[in-house]
């Protein structure tokens, strides 16, 4: 809209053909300067006067490492909004020897650029482990994915799959890591159990997410079931007496599993291979079109090697369902899915956890960002699309600021497409970007007079003359007092005050916009919803809906 304001109010109607200027390593402020005079030539309103702000762009490319400097003019600064700045990540830690608890945990870190990799690395701090002894894994009850790439895959898209899933570091013992990997099977399993279904009928109820047992191609029923004990001997370990309890713990799991599973008349589970079987598929193992997982019988004797060469799907991955038929006698099967809660610990500083604020904001804004294959940029040396390096800094501020919150976050489809809706702190008052904007004569303006003769005079009668004379005066005694106060070493405060903001509520395509604005006589901020308007209290003019600001330079004042 602004945009179209402006080309309505632009003095210049026939606008001269001006070319993009590059830097080519000349002083900033000349090319700044140049720049500034080409936009003149084409634009000049006091939409140009008020909002126009000029950037700093630095392209890079990765090919040739050309380097292209330009300083384009800008109406609104759209600033992305950081992921904030202290953030966790909850997952189970589970132990190659089952017969410790897994930990709980809750890692925070600082940014948004934390990988898998150094997540392991604290993981292994946190626990005193070796960090190459354990894997990280989304887990549901029905898939288990391995994560891979840790070097590139963030700690933050890890957090936002938890939502929907669970994340897990799974241990792996020894002989396991060393085993020949032609002879290793990693068996992922599943634990149910017995119900009572609506009908009154008895069915297996899956309870717990899945975990892997390491097995050997060669292993018969026997060796398998042995294996899977293993895997629950914590079980019993909670629920024998006390006076058996030294002689038990002693055991060797061979032993164990002779006295509680192979001698007892009743086996306290059963292995059942989850089968591919759906309604048209016959089941790989039994022939059947709809089976419910088949059991592995205790006293088949048949080798694991047997059961895989029945597979027909190279992409179906043998797994058991360990089904607890009747353990309620002693056994807590809910055990299963307990843990040692370690979620307090946190590791790193131990700074108290911050929001976001505007300034966040700005320092992300300055990070450079590489262009996508969808903005690529044109390297005329190369002679070809790059996806280059840009960093934006902002040169030239303009007297009033539009600051934009990129809550939509732009790329991939439309219905992709998110908002973020965090609270990002900012001042009403003093808002001070100095430390964001490149020239330090601030407040910044080119002797325009000096560029366009007659640009003053031709929109005089009170306007930019004016406002101009009052912004120099103040400028002069901002960068006085700054300087007294600071040694005149750095830059001077470039404070802006808000006057209103444009707030979004709900999504992409189902929004509502409201305004806050204030009323520059008596200092008063409303509410400017549809055809209601109504005083608000201040405090709530910053809130998860802000979406456009309006900044006004401390000092400047509207003559127009
Ligand atoms: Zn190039
Ligand atoms: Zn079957």
């Amino acid at each position: 809209m602004l945009d179209g304001l402006h080309e309505d109010l632009n003095r210049v109607k026939n606008k001269p053909f001006t070319e993009t200027i590059e830097s080519e390593n000349q002083p900033d402020y000349e090319v700044g300067l140049k720049s500034w005079e080409n936009h003149l030539k084409r634009n000049q309103s006091i939409i140009v006067d008020l909002l126009h702000g000029q950037y700093k762009s630095k392209i890079t490319c990765p090919t040739c490492g050309r380097i292209s400097i330009t300083f384009d003019p800008f109406n609104s600064v759209s600033l992305p909004i950081p992921a904030k700045l202290e953030k966790e990540i909850d997952f189970e830690f589970v132990y190659a020897n089952n017969r410790q608890k897994p930990v709980k945990l809750s890692i925070s870190f600082p940014t948004s650029s934390h990988t898998v990799a150094q997540l392991r690395q604290e993981t292994a701090k946190l626990l005193n482990i070796d960090p190459k002894s354990f894997y990280f894994v989304f887990s549901t009850q029905h898939l288990k994915e391995i994560v891979t790439d840790e070097a590139n895959t963030l700690t933050n898209t890890l957090r936002k799959k938890k939502k929907i899933r669970s994340l897990f570091a799974f241990e792996m013992a020894e002989e396991d890591i060393k085993a020949n990997p032609q002879e290793r099977y990693d068996v992922d399993y599943i634990t149910s159990k017995k119900i009572l279904n609506y009908f009154g009928r008895v069915a297996r109820k899956k309870f717990t997410h899945f975990r892997t047992a390491s097995l050997r191609k060669h292993y018969n029923t026997r060796q398998i079931y042995l294996k899977m004990f293993q895997q629950y001997r914590i079980l019993w370990d909670d629920a024998i007496d006390e006076d058996k309890r030294d002689q038990w713990m002693q055991m060797s799991d061979e032993e164990a599993f002779k006295k509680v599973f192979e001698d007892a008349e009743a086996k306290p589970f059963k292995i059942f291979l989850i089968t591919n079987s759906r309604v048209l598929n016959e089941c790989f193992f039994c022939g059947e079109k709809r089976c419910e997982n088949c059991e592995l019988k205790f006293d088949s004797d048949i080798q694991l090697s047997t059961l895989l060469s029945k597979i027909k799907d190279p992409d179906f991955n043998l797994q058991f369902e360990v089904y607890f038929d009747e353990p309620s006698s002693y056994l807590d099967v809910e055990r299963l899915n307990s843990y040692t809660d370690l979620t307090k610990v946190k590791t790193g500083n131990e700074e108290k956890p911050k929001g976001i604020d505007i300034y966040d904001c700005f320092e992300q804004f300055e990070e450079p960002e590489t262009l996508g294959e969808e903005n690529a940029w044109y390297c005329n040396k190369c002679k070809e699309h790059q996806k280059a390096t840009k960093k934006m800094e902002i040169y030239k501020a303009p007297p009033i600021l539009m600051l934009h919150l990129k809550r939509f976050k732009s790329g991939g489809s439309l219905l992709s497409k998110s908002k973020i809706v965090a609270q990002v702190d900012f001042p009403l008052e003093n808002l001070d970007i100095s430390e964001y904007v490149i020239n330090p004569e601030l407040p910044m303006d080119y002797p325009v007079e000096k560029i366009i003769p007659g640009y003053k005079e031709e929109h005089e009668n009170g306007q930019t003359a004016n406002g101009d004379a009052i912004l120099g005066a103040n400028g002069q005694q901002q960068q006085e007092e700054a300087k007294t106060e600071e040694n005149g070493e750095t830059k001077k405060p470039l404070l802006y005050d808000l006057f209103a903001v444009v707030n979004h509520y709900g999504n992409l395509g189902f929004g509502h916009y409201t305004a806050y604005a204030k009323n520059h006589l008596t200092n008063k901020w409303y509410c400017f919803d549809d055809s209601s308007v109504q005083e608000e209290d201040p405090e709530s003019v910053c809130s998860t809906a802000s979406y456009v600001l309006f900044y006004k330079r401390k000092g400047f004042e509207f003559n127009y």
